[in-house]
C-alpha cells in the first residue's frame, strides 16, 4: 500500500549518512527517514523527496550492557539478549521493525517498554552526532522527544538489561509469539494497532470511574475499548477492514489503498469522539499526506 518516494538512500555508516545529509540539504529536498515501514502509512501518490534508512545492523552484547545500531532488526536484538541471558525485552517478541523505530515510538508489549532498558542514545541532529540520556529522551506512553525533532536520525541505542535464565526467557517469548501470531497472522496486511491506549489519568474522572475493572490494564484503557462501543469491529472503507475481532486492528483485505485507510480512520475517531467524548489519536505515522482533509 503507498506509493514510492522520489529517491531511497540507504547510509551504513555515520559518515556516509552525514554526508547524503549534506548533499540532500544542499540540494533543498524534502527528507524523511525510515526504518523497517511497518508503522507507517504512506500516501498512495508516495513521498515528494528523499526517504533515508540507516543501516548499522551490529548488535554488541558484554555482560548487561547492549549496543544496538538503529538498523538491527527489533526481533534480532529481542533474539540476541534472550541468548545472551538478559531479561526484559523478551516480552517484545515479534514487533516487527528496527531498532531505531522503537526507539522513535519506544515500543513495547506484554509489560515492558524499550525506554526502560535505555542508558543512550546516539544520533545525528541534521547537522552533528549527538547523544542523550534516557531522561532527556523524554520517554512515555509510544513517545519520545524524537517524534517532535522531525529533523533528527537515530545512530543507536545504549541498553542496560538485568540478567534472567535464557531458558525461561524463551519459553515466555514463545508464549507471547503464539498469541500475537493468531492476533496478528503472518500474512494479514496491518500496521498493528492504528491507535494508541489511552492512559486511564488522562481519562474525565466520571468515564474512569464507569470503566469496568476488566478494562482497566497497567494503568491503561485499550482503545479497542471504546471503539467497540462505537461499533467498529467489521467496518469496512474499500479494502481496509476493522478487524471482526479486534476493534483496533485494521487491515487491508486486498486493493485497500493508504486513502481508504486514512478515511476510515477518521470515520472510528469520529465514532469515538460522539459515542463516549474520547479523542483517539493515531499511533501509526502518516507520510505523504500533505493537505489531506478528508474525513469519512
Ligand atoms: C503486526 C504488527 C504488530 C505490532 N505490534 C506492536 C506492539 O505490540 N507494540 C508496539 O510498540 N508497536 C507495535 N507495532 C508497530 C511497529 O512495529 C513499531 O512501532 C516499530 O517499532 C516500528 O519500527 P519500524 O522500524 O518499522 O519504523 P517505521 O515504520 O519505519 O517508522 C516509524 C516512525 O519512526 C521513525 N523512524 C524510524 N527509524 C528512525 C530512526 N533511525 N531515526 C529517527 N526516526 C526513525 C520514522 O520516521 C517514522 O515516523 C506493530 C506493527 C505491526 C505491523
Amino acid at each position: 500500500m503507498g506509493g514510492p518516494a522520489d529517491l531511497l538512500v540507504d547510509a551504513f555508516t555515520e559518515s556516509a549518512l552525514v554526508e547524503a545529509l549534506a548533499a540532500v540539504r544542499a540540494a533543498n529536498c524534502p527528507w524523511t527517514v525510515l526504518g523497517g515501514g511497518s508503522n507507517l502509512v504512506v500516501a498512495s501518490g508516495g513521498f515528494a523527496g528523499v526517504a533515508i534508512r540507516y543501516r548499522d545492523d551490529r548488535i554488541q552484547i558484554q555482560e548487561g550492557s547492549v549496543q544496538a545500531g538503529s538498523g538491527a532488526s527489533l526481533q534480532d536484538l529481542v533474539d540476541a539478549t534472550i541468548r545472551a541471558g538478559l531479561q526484559g525485552l523478551h516480552t517484545m517478541t515479534r514487533i516487527p521493525g528496527w531498532v531505531g523505530g522503537a526507539i522513535y515510538g519506544n515500543a513495547g508489549a506484554y509489560g515492558h517498554s524499550i525506554h526502560e532498558f535505555v542508558e543512550s542514545v546516539r544520533f545525528v541532529d541534521g547537522v552533528a552526532i549527538r547523544s542523550l540520556s534516557r531522561d532527556e529522551c523524554d520517554f512515555a506512553y509510544r513517545e519520545s522527544r524524537f517524534k517532535r525533532e522531525k529533523s533528527w536520525i537515530i545512530l543507536s541505542a545504549q541498553l542496560r538489561l538485568p540478567p534472567g535464565d535464557p531458558e525461561a526467557l524463551r519459553q515466555e517469548a514463545t508464549r507471547i509469539q503464539q498469541i500475537r501470531d493468531a492476533k496478528y497472522p503472518p500474512t494479514m496486511r496491518c500496521a498493528g494497532s492504528i491507535f494508541k491506549n489511552l492512559l486511564l489519568r488522562d481519562l474525565p474522572a466520571s468515564l474512569a470511574d464507569s470503566l469496568p475493572p476488566s478494562k482497566i490494564i497497567e494503568g491503561k484503557v485499550p482503545s479497542a475499548y471504546f471503539l467497540e462501543l462505537a461499533g467498529a469491529k467489521g467496518l469496512k472503507r474499500g479494502g481496509i477492514q476493522v478487524a471482526d475481532y479486534h476493534a483496533n486492528l485494521l487491515y487491508n483485505t486486498g486493493g485497500g489503498t493508504a486513502e481508504d485507510l486514512r478515511i476510515l480512520t477518521q470515520t472510528l475517531k469520529q465514532r469515538v469522539l460522539e459515542q463516549s467524548g474520547i479523542h483517539l489519536e493515531e499511533e501509526v505515522q502518516c507520510l505523504g499526506f500533505g493537505s489531506y482533509t478528508g474525513v469519512g
